[in-house]
């Protein structure tokens, strides 16, 4: 007979089966509708994490369920030995949303990342004529690109990097915002440089402005491809298509992910410049799952939820509102808020509480988010969210800091 479920059952049972590479705030989730999510024992609580930026429409948004429902009654998987009849105009459609020549389909983020390094390493030997196994990109203090072995061998948080090595080579390190450091970094060898446009794990890190109009300079008079990690800040997070829109610089390569699946499968993409793109020949690159036609019917409803502007509108909206709201909390428990359109990192004051201890606290009064490092709430309501809704997160947020 099967055993009740209930809250304590269900963390006993992932304690005891489940590595522990996670800690998660202690609710279990067992359904969900735009920004709200039940748990086993019929709480409802204020989704303001969206899985990260994945569920940037909000939870089983009706046009992507229906257009995964529709692929699954029809086909599945392929593979990329065959053709199928869903691959080529996702990829169309994903180039003409996002101002770009062409598609490289992936699955998870980090697989997106690794993609957009193999080709700017290829594209710098087979191009721009960099010495054999001498590459080298330029990334960011305080970077998020995923968990693969590569990945983390330039990542400088102890968590995710020691004990991971030997490390790839390869990968130097500046700090994060500064154009002159990006500058001084390139020499003969450098192939890009990679960061994310606003930094999200690192607590919602907006860089100084003209930031990226340097970069990109430097990058135009060093022959420099510029790879923007828009991977949970982009595809309407901001406000804007990119977070790179708001400075009005364009990348060469575009890493995209999370919210392209709909929250429904992982889907991810380099998208960028065909000459760029075009170094991967036949049998050079691939992967079994990547742009599958499920991938390519979500994703593509996904494009079509973009094309409208109805939430990148939303988000500047709604952000503005967030923003006004969260700042109104500072001296009262908040040290510092940052951020773009629905995406804030709330430094908790260091005199109240740890991040844990507010997000617990938020969970009590029925709003969910969570901490990045000790004393940081990084906030990133789905955009289906209405004003209401954020004010009742905010009023949660002051009792939480009250409690
Ligand atoms: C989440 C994230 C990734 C990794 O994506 P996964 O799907 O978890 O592999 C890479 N870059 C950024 C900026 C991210 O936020």
């Amino acid at each position: 007979m099967a055993q009740q479920i209930t809250t304590q059952s269900v963390i006993e049972l992932d304690d005891a089966w489940g590595a522990h590479n996670y800690h998660p705030l202690p609710v279990v989730i067992a359904e969900a509708e735009g920004a709200w999510v039940t748990d086993v024992e019929g709480r409802r609580y204020l989704d303001f994490l969206s899985g990260y930026s994945a569920l940037n429409f909000g939870h089983r948004h009706p046009a992507l369920i229906a257009a995964a429902h529709e692929q699954l009654d029809r086909l599945t998987l392929t593979s990329r030995a065959f053709h199928n009849d869903r691959f080529g105009a996702f990829c169309r459609d994903l180039a003409a949303l996002t101002g770009t020549e062409m598609v490289l389909t992936m699955n998870t983020g980090a697989e997106a990342v690794e993609s957009a390094i193999k080709v700017a390493r290829k594209w710098a030997y087979e191009v721009k004529g960099v010495a054999f196994d001498s590459a080298e990109i330029i990334v960011a203090t305080n970077n998020f690109h995923g968990r693969t072995t590569t990945i983390v061998s330039f990542s400088d948080d102890p968590a995710a990097h020691d004990n991971y090595g030997p490390f790839t080579p390869g990968f130097i390190t500046v700090p994060y915002g500064d154009a002159q450091a990006v500058r001084d970094a390139m020499g003969p060898n450098t192939a890009a440089v990679l960061m994310e446009p606003i930094q999200g794990e690192a607590g919602v890190v907006v860089p100084p402005e003209g930031f990226w109009s340097d970069v990109r300079q430097a990058c135009d008079e060093n022959n420099v491809l510029l790879v923007a990690d828009e991977i949970q800040s982009g595809l309407a997070r901001t406000g804007k298509l990119f977070a790179l829109d708001h400075e009005n610089v364009r990348a060469d390569l575009y890493t995209l992910g999370k919210a392209l699946g709909g929250g429904i499968i992982p889907v991810s993409a380099v998208v960028g410049r065909r000459d760029v793109l075009g170094v991967l020949k036949p049998g050079q690159h691939g992967s079994t799952f990547g742009g599958y036609p499920v991938a390519a019917a979500v994703g593509h409803a996904v494009v079509d939820l973009l094309s409208t502007g109805e939430f990148q509108e939303r988000a500047t909206e709604l952000g503005h509102h967030l923003h006004k709201r969260l700042g109104e909390l500072i001296g009262q428990g908040v040290a510092e808020v940052r951020g773009r359109g629905l995406w804030a990192g709330v430094d908790i004051d260091p005199a109240a509480k740890t991040g844990r201890e507010v997000s617990m606290a938020l969970r009590d009064q029925g709003v969910l988010c969570k901490e990045t490092h000790e004393r940081t709430l990084r906030m990133a309501p789905p955009l289906v969210i209405t004003a209401d809704e954020i004010d009742h997160a905010v009023d949660a947020l002051a009792a939480a800091l009250d409690a």
